[in-house]
């Protein structure tokens, strides 16, 4: 099959992400990120043919110098002739988009329209589709949005018992995110366990910096923890995930913070890095616990035991459960998170084998639970790149 590579952008609020992948083989040709955008020293790190290499930016540099740095690179890299697509991460696609699409001016607004739901992230996603769209202006653009996936979820599971006003005039609902981790890890979890689509129970534990469960039924999401934002659910790296929301009041009437820092709060100082008072970095944590830290121990244990409860809580809509399936930096790398959160699960017919809990590490994807467990564990890395590249590449065909 011949290549189509294309160039994935990820465009966060001070950084960016890109790659550039074979969507048929799935390899990386060149991948890297330009960080600490806006600040004194900007860097753009990048590895191709295994060499790491690191540029500096001007000061105060912002995506758009970063983008045709960018282009500049893979022109001298002889890489812009093989290009097929542009395929860009949207973090925010609010109801509108169940999919990826072709982006044009129609898109473009419905995007700039969704940006209420996401002001931090929206505006960055936008600004990387047209400096893209110009440096690249016969390339497709292709938008992939990480709520698309969890637009199948009913409305049981993505109402607030708020007033239903909020949702019909304001947008106000469960929207969820990690949706194209989801849907990878998914998929393979089913193809592995040779699961059909029509017959298949799987929960897939997205843990990194920030963490996020669902449950998919035959291919489909119906449910998840994260909310409208990124900050429901999950005990995250810095993020609180649940709280009361009289926890919000308490500290506005009670404790005078503003708006403004309540954001920081739950946002920013809260999660593992609240608790330990030490890191929001798991591995940190992991052994400042294993050298005495009860602080840090006691992070680890409400981390692991939210984690239990919401998957726990995730087999209800799908009426039983065949598979778990662990995934991000946490999830693929923490063989004590992994057991600590299976331990607690056996009720539901999991268990943990600890031979092969400790081997799964470093990209290896495989089943982590025994072989007479009634429900299968299992650890497969995540690749959000290679969707955007495979989604991109098959609607550029359609052009
Ligand atoms: P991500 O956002 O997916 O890159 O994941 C970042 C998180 O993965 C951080 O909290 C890291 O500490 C954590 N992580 C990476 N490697 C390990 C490891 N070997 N053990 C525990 N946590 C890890």
């Amino acid at each position: 099959m011949p290549s189509q590579h294309v160039l994935v952008l990820n465009c966060g609020s001070s950084s960016l992400k890109f790659a550039i992948i074979d969507a048929n083989q799935g390899d990386e040709i060149l991948s890297g990120l330009a960080e600490r955008l806006g600040d004194e020293s900007p860097l753009l790190k990048y590895k191709y043919n295994g060499t790491k290499q690191q540029l500096s930016l001007p000061a105060g540099s912002a995506h758009q110098v970063a983008i045709l740095q960018l282009v500049t690179l893979i022109e001298q890299l002889s890489l812009t002739n093989q290009l097929v697509a542009v395929g860009h991460r949207v973090v925010h696609g609010g109801e509108t988009f169940t999919r990826s699409v072709l982006v044009d001016e129609g898109v473009i607004a419905a995007i700039q329209a969704t940006s209420t739901l996401a002001p931090l992230h929206n505006p960055a996603n936008l600004i990387g589709i047209e400096v893209a769209s110009k440096a690249f202006s016969d390339l497709p653009q292709i938008a992939v949005f990480d709520t698309a996936f969890h637009q199948t979820m009913p409305k049981t599971a993505y109402l607030y018992a708020a007033p239903y006003r909020l949702y019909r005039e304001h947008g106000v609902r469960r929207y969820g995110f990690h949706g194209t981790s989801h849907y990878y890890v998914s998929e393979q979890g089913r193809q592995i366990l040779g699961l059909t689509k029509e017959n298949s129970r799987i929960i897939c534990a997205h843990l990194g910096n920030g963490c996020s469960v669902t449950a998919v039924l035959n291919g489909q999401s119906v449910d998840t923890s994260m909310g409208m934002t990124p900050l429901e659910g999950l005990v995250m790296g810095t993020r609180s995930g649940d709280i009361d929301p009289g926890l919000i009041i308490f500290l506005s009437q009670q404790l005078g913070y503003s708006m403004a820092e309540v954001d920081t709060l739950l946002n920013k100082h809260s999660g593992l890095l609240g608790i330990s008072e030490l890191s929001n970095d798991c591995r940190s944590i992991e052994e400042a616990a294993a050298n005495g830290d009860a602080q840090a121990q006691l992070a680890l244990d409400i981390f692991c035991y939210r984690l239990a409860k919401y998957i726990a809580s995730l087999v209800v809509p799908l009426g039983g459960l065949d598979a778990l399936i662990f995934t991000g930096g946490i999830g693929e790398n923490s063989d004590l998170i992994r057991a600590n959160v299976l331990k607690q699960l056996q009720f539901l017919g999991l268990d943990c084998d600890s031979e092969k809990n400790t081997a799964a590490r470093f990209g290896q994807a495989g089943v982590i639970s025994s072989d007479t467990a009634k429900t299968v564990a299992l650890v497969i890395p995540t690749n959000e790149e290679w969707v955007i590249a495979t989604d991109a590449a098959r609607l550029a065909q359609e052009v």
